[in-house]
């Protein structure tokens, strides 16, 4: 995981290809995530277009309250034995 822009967040980063698989933001309450969804065996399902978006004037506050409303709640499991 990496930690990109003010460190609020873990990035998810495939560690054979280096593609980017989603991100995870711990918050007060719990902590929220999210998928791209391009990397998924099932991807054909999402047929949006993605839009491209810049966000580098958000504010910390801004960029959680934005991430609590569209990331889903998330847990990350401990690595399976
Ligand atoms: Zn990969």
């Amino acid at each position: 995981m990496y930690h990109i822009g003010i460190g609020i967040s873990d990035f998810m980063i495939c560690r054979n290809c280096g593609v980017y698989i989603g991100a995870h933001m711990p918050d007060k309450d719990g902590a929220y995530a999210n998928v791209m969804a391009h990397v998924l065996d099932d991807h054909a399902q999402f047929t949006l277009p993605s839009i491209p978006v810049v966000r580098t004037k958000e504010s910390e506050a801004e960029k959680r309250a934005r991430r609590r409303a569209a990331w889903t709640p998330a847990v990350i499991l401990p690595p399976q034995k």
